[in-house]
């Protein structure tokens, strides 16, 4: 196969300019310089991916400190790992220096030492991220494919390259169910068997490390096909025991992509643990170490479930839907929207999305002051009550308001 021209026809002229060059500077140095990981595996499958990995057999930081210069971009180096960033207008390259690896313990981050690109390939999660196109000018398209990746990528396999792979690290198995469901593959047999065996090593990962892996899925085109293999493969249930990967889940991921826009990650977070109790929501976003904000948007989602029968029935005025809603997180709402099965549930949540929590009184606490509403908490009663009537259609314009400001909240003479 003829990759150069494979390289010329799928990246842009300014990705091969940069690469073109990247191999220039590795030749006059007398270095190896290659294409490594997902972008070759996607330029053999077509796949546009412009998070471009390079390995260079010698010194990744000085290359990339020259790259930088050069092309005037941003660069970030990490000293320690010998890898360093760049980041153009319409693409990122990583520069890192070829690299072996140990693991100290199960899910250990690895100890690492320069090595040759035959070991920074063999420490790679799956046989078709470890192919390498080697760009050195006089050798640039060459092929280098030791670990059988492209066999691989021609079977639609995803295929581990050693039986400890899953053991040293478990984020893999999150990784390789990504892969599989991304690009319609399937774990190859014996990668399988390995996976099942060593799925409860996701003990062995932190919090932070998990939330990261599904933070990813959950930004794949359709996540719930990683969440039902996940599923299927007992892998959820290492995440927090009470996590399904079923078809109801499927079904509102649909749901949730069906105004034809991707959805926000926090959305499918939400629906992912809109059947869990609280206190099993609380566990498994503390287990995960999730911020703040979804942290509050998933406890949202799981209180609004418990209350959303108060709004099933025809009579529930406008104010109560308000009273009810005020104060919930928006993507808790939406995902309860998503989920729930009472057509009057969903038209009132419906309604609060798009008119309710918009509704604004005319008058503000000033105007209630000029108008005799003492300060303090009176004033926050009255303007709750106006917006109440508001929302019920019984104020409509500014005289309206004052109207009823003063026929329920000062003293008629
Ligand atoms: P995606 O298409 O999802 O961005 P990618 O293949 O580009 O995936 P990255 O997470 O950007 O993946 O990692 C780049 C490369 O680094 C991978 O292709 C793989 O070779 C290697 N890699 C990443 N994470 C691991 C890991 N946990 N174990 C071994 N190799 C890894």
């Amino acid at each position: 196969m003829d990759i150069k021209a494979l390289l010329e026809k799928n990246l842009p002229p300014e990705v091969l300019e940069v690469l073109k060059d990247v191999g220039e500077r590795a030749r006059r140095y007398g270095r190896e310089v290659y294409l490594v990981g997902g972008v070759v595996r996607d330029l053999f499958l077509g796949r546009e991916n412009l998070d471009l990995d390079v390995v260079i057999e010698g010194d990744a930081i000085g290359l990339t400190k020259e790259l930088a210069e050069k092309y005037r971009v941003r660069m970030v180096s990490h000293i320690r790992f010998g890898t360093a960033k760049l980041r153009f207008n319409s693409f990122a390259l990583d520069v890192a220096t070829a690299r072996t690896e140990s693991y100290g313990h199960p899910g250990a981050l690895p100890t690492v030492r320069p090595g040759t690109i035959l070991e920074d390939l063999k420490r790679r999660d799956f046989s078709i991220n470890a192919m390498a196109v080697c760009l050195t000018l006089g050798r640039f398209g060459e092929l280098f494919d030791p670990l059988g990746g492209k066999e691989d990528l021609d079977r639609r396999l995803v295929r581990v390259l050693h039986e400890r792979s899953f053991i040293d690290d478990a984020t893999r198995i999150l990784r390789g169910i990504r892969y599989e469901q991304r690009l319609d593959f399937r774990f190859e047999e014996g990668t399988e068997r390995l996976l099942r065996r060593d799925v409860k090593m996701l003990h062995t990962i932190s919090g932070d490390r998990l939330r990261h892996e599904l933070e990813r899925t959950l930004e794949e085109g359709e996540p719930e096909k990683a969440f039902r293999r996940a599923g299927e493969l007992g892998v959820l249930r290492e995440l927090h025991p009470a996590l399904k990967g079923d078809g109801w889940l499927v079904r509102m991921f649909r749901r949730a992509r069906q105004g034809g826009t991707k959805p926000p990650a926090e959305l499918y977070l939400c629906l992912l643990c809109y059947r869990l109790t609280e206190r099993e929501a609380e566990q498994f976003l503390e287990h995960l170490n999730f911020p703040a904000r979804m942290t509050k948007a998933v406890l949202d989602t799981v209180r609004l479930r418990q209350k959303t029968d108060e709004l099933s029935s025809e009579g529930v005025k406008p104010s109560v839907v308000y009273k009810l809603l005020h104060g919930y997180d928006s993507t808790a709402i939406r995902a309860n929207l998503l989920a729930a099965e009472s057509p009057l549930v969903k038209r009132h949540l419906q309604l609060y999305l798009s008119k309710l929590r918009y509704v604004r009184t005319l008058l503000d606490g000033v105007d209630l002051a000029v108008l005799g509403v003492p300060m303090g908490p009176a004033t926050g009663e009255a303007l709750n009550a106006l917006r109440a009537a508001k929302l019920d259609g019984e104020v409509r314009t500014r005289r309206d308001e004052v109207e009823f400001v003063r026929s329920r909240f000062l003293k008629q003479d």
